[in-house]
């Protein structure tokens, strides 16, 4: 097969052609190179490329290029959130206005009644499995007349749980439809799904090695819960730049966001608690320049497309291998460079392992020289065993005794609870206490007291 370099050369007709020219797409990515021919001879297709990898264009040109625009809905492409939604239906809006065609885009959240509008003249609807589901069982999403059923980020659909949701759907669409599936990873369940739905589909793996090969530069660096604010301050005062930052639960992203606007970064968080309204606009205003600094959670940034991110800051390290992959892909889209830096605790250093397991290759260690404006604190945590003890060395006195010791840390507030083994040997003393209390055993009054060094581990 000789290679395709343009995508004049693809069967592409005119009217999508003079889209893509209009858009300054000149040369196909790589997926789409082997992606969009196949499908536009009718194949089913089950596609494999990482994020940013262009396979949004992929199914959306095969689709404008198979359909009239004048029979009801010809084409559905389910996508796992609204925001993807939103993404995809705007870049097929801008398509069909080459060919005349109406688009929509369908999810929850937003007026219905507006949706059941479009969808009387749309031919190719982008929705989230739980609209679509209440639009059908409504009347107003016709199926008879489908000629493409997409699936984006099939992955994703599956770990937020809409595995049934596509069956329910597919099962109330024609025989005769061609099914195209497009996913990041591809988990054992996409195949049952596609062997069930799909006859004789084209397999396709861009591999995901393409992570590794990208422009993204992966670093890890080591700090305790409480500097990661530190750190994140530091990196964002020395290393300007378009910084998207993930954390793992809504509620830390929010606290992120707030602290740092606290300290004079302009900042917003984008997670699934907030309006419909107030989600579109935060992306807007990340897209369009007006803040530099978004905090996301793994689901509200899912598919996300923003151009030129330079940072992807895992504030929060993913517990799972294939989030890494999705967060890290919003960096270093195409050929722009870029750099994931991911925070790890002295919890997570099985989290990060798993990680470069998965991916195949190390995330080094970034060693920050330098300070931003917020500053560090002693993190007694991150020199905690696990019992949550921390091992201070004094000088003692002469003929000072353990219960002395005792005295001296109950001086300062600590109870006996939080306080663990006590050795004196000479002039050598010793002693444990929770890291809670860490902080106030080195305001007490034995003598030279510090951080016990850690014994290297064999
Ligand atoms: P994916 O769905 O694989 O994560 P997208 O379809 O969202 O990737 O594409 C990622 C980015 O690449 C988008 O900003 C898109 O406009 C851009 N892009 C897609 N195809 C091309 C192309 N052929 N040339 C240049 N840019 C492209
Ligand atoms: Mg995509």
């Amino acid at each position: 097969m000789e290679k395709i370099e343009k995508f004049e050369d693809m069967k592409i007709g005119e009217k999508t052609l003079s889209y893509l020219k209009k858009s300054g797409f000149v040369e196909p990515t790589d997926v789409q190179k082997e992606a969009i021919i196949p499908a536009i001879e009718g194949r089913d297709m089950i596609v494999q490329a990482r994020t940013g990898s262009g396979k949004t264009l992929s199914f959306l040109i095969p689709v404008f290029e198979g359909i009239e625009g004048k029979n009801g809905v010809e084409a559905i492409i389910l996508v796992p959130v609204r925001e993807l939604a939103q993404q995809v239906e705007e870049e097929a809006r801008k398509i069909g206005k080459f060919h005349g065609i109406d688009t929509v885009a369908v999810y929850g959240g937003a007026s219905i009644e507006n949706q059941i509008k479009k969808l009387k003249s749309a031919s190719v609807v982008v929705g989230t499995p739980g609209r679509v589901i209440d639009l059908m069982k409504r009347g107003a999403l016709n199926m008879d007349n489908l000629k493409f059923f997409v699936l984006d980020e099939a992955d994703r659909m599956l770990d937020m749980g809409f595995y049934e949701d596509m069956e329910w759907i597919i099962s109330r669409t024609p025989e005769n439809k061609q099914v195209m599936l497009y996913s990041a990873t591809m988990p054992d369940e996409i195949i049952k799904l596609a062997k069930k739905h799909m006859k004789d589909p084209l397999k396709l793996k861009l591999s995901e090695d393409s992570i590794s090969a990208t422009g993204v530069e992966q670093y890890h660096i080591r700090v305790g819960s409480m500097n990661k604010m530190a750190k994140l301050s530091a990196l964002l005062d020395n290393e300007k730049g378009k910084y998207l930052i993930f954390t793992r639960t809504k509620i830390a992203a929010r606290k992120v966001a707030e602290l740092l606007r606290k300290h004079g970064y302009r900042v917003f968080a984008i997670h699934g608690d907030m309006s419909q309204s107030a989600r579109t606009k935060t992306m807007n205003d990340f897209k369009s320049g007006k803040i530099d600094i978004l905090v996301a959670t793994d689901v509200a940034s899912r598919g996300i497309d923003v151009q030129g991110i330079t940072h992807v800051i895992n504030y929060d390290i993913p517990l799972y291998p294939k989030d890494y992959v999705h967060r890290i892909g919003r960096t270093g889209r195409l050929d722009k460079k870029g750099k994931a830096i991911t925070f790890v605790t002295k919890d997570e250093m099985g989290a990060l392992r798993r990680i470069e397991e998965y991916i195949g290759r190390k995330i080094p260690e970034m060693r920050l020289k330098v300070r931003g404006r917020i500053r560090e604190r002693m993190d007694y945590r991150e020199h905690a065993d696990v019992f949550g003890m921390v091992t201070f060395v004094f000088t003692a006195d002469e003929g000072m005794s353990t219960l002395d010791v005792v005295k001296e840390l109950e001086k300062q507030g600590i109870r006996e609870e939080d306080i663990g083994k006590i050795e004196i040997d000479g002039k050598k003393g010793e002693f444990e206490v929770h890291y809670s209390s860490a902080h106030r055993a080195t305001k007490s009054g034995l003598k030279e007291i510090r951080l016990k060094a850690k014994e290297s581990k064999p």
